[in-house]
């Protein structure tokens, strides 16, 4: 994602001190999916387990390699899956870029579907470090790409555990973060194409427009905080309202009831279409598009917030 605001507040310390609490009872666990709950250290592993494939981008081996440990999951668990390939130009390279987007479908009965959406590329280049020497590195990605995707994963655990009592689609977007600083044309390609063809003929997202998309991207840092994103607010405000509503009755503290910064994220395409969507993030996060954007800097504790939120909302669909 991109945005011109600037990352600007940080979490009180005594909320930053119960996450590292929390992280810290939940550590020791062997993590095991379950139905009643969801489990941050569950999702934890899940994000370890990407990193531990290396950089994501488009094109490379683990990124190919993760796309099939998706697929994996999803077909283990008796859940159905769907490739939504797509090529266009590379933004920067003269060659034909191919991306996938995937799409997990879980749920029963009708009604519209809420769309849960990550990206689960990762980003080439680590442009913002310090360092200049680091900058041609490419991403490890572990809040970036992997802590949303590591949600989607858990959730799809919970989902074939329970099945949810409305149609629900786990979206994993690619070719997120392939853009140049101040380029927002290179970024989100895969939900730009997705906004255009979710509902062609026998598209498996074909069908009524879906209640939402919340997208998640961020969401794994140790200091989480999540203020309402300001495209979110502004052209899909009741939607946004519904979501943090819920959040703030569920009493989980790292989602605030205020507007935070413009971002210009993988749920843009869809507003722009019309679609109500939400971006959960937190984009005060100092590693952000640094070297430093490893698992350390992650939390079970965060990630637990936000699953528990999404599935919460999956469990109880909001009228
Ligand atoms: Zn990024």
């Amino acid at each position: 994602m991109s945005s011109s605001n600037r990352p600007r507040r940080r979490l009180p310390a005594t909320v930053a001190a119960l996450a590292l609490a929390a992280t810290a009872l939940t550590a020791g666990l062997a993590p095991a999916a379950r139905a009643d709950g969801f489990d941050g250290a569950r999702a934890m592993t899940w994000l370890e387990r990407q990193c531990a494939l290396g950089p994501r981008i488009p094109g490379t081996p683990g990124h190919a390699a993760l796309q099939a440990q998706i697929v994996d999951h999803a077909r283990s668990l008796g859940l159905a899956v769907h490739h939504l390939p797509f090529s266009r130009p590379h933004p920067y390279e003269e060659r034909t870029l191919a991306l996938t987007n995937l799409v997990i479908l879980a749920g029963r009965g009708s009604g519209p579907r809420l769309w849960v959406g990550a990206h689960y590329d990762s980003r080439p280049v680590c442009d913002r470090d310090p360092d200049p020497a680091r900058r041609a590195q490419p991403l490890t990605g572990a809040n970036d790409g992997a802590s949303g995707t590591a949600v989607l994963l858990h959730l799809a655990e919970l989902m074939a555990a329970e099945p949810p009592p409305r149609p629900v689609a786990l979206v994993f977007f690619d070719g997120e973060d392939l853009g140049r600083a101040a380029d927002l044309d290179g970024f989100c390609l895969g939900s730009r194409w997705l906004a255009d063809h979710w509902n062609d003929f026998g598209a498996p997202l074909a069908g009524p427009p879906p209640q939402g998309l919340i997208l998640l991207d961020l969401v794994g840092d140790r200091d989480l905080s999540i203020p309402q994103e300001g495209y979110s607010l502004a052209l899909a405000g009741e939607w946004t309202r519904t979501v943090f509503e819920r959040a703030a009755s569920l009493g989980l503290p790292a989602f605030v009831q205020a507007p935070g910064p413009t971002v210009f994220d993988d749920h843009v395409p869809f507003l722009r279409r019309g679609l109500p969507a939400v971006d959960l993030i937190d984009f005060d996060y100092p590693a952000w598009h640094t070297a430093a954007d490893v698992p350390a800097a992650c939390s079970a504790a965060s990630l637990e917030q936000v699953g528990a939120l999404v599935w919460d909302l999956i469990r109880n669909p909001p009228e």
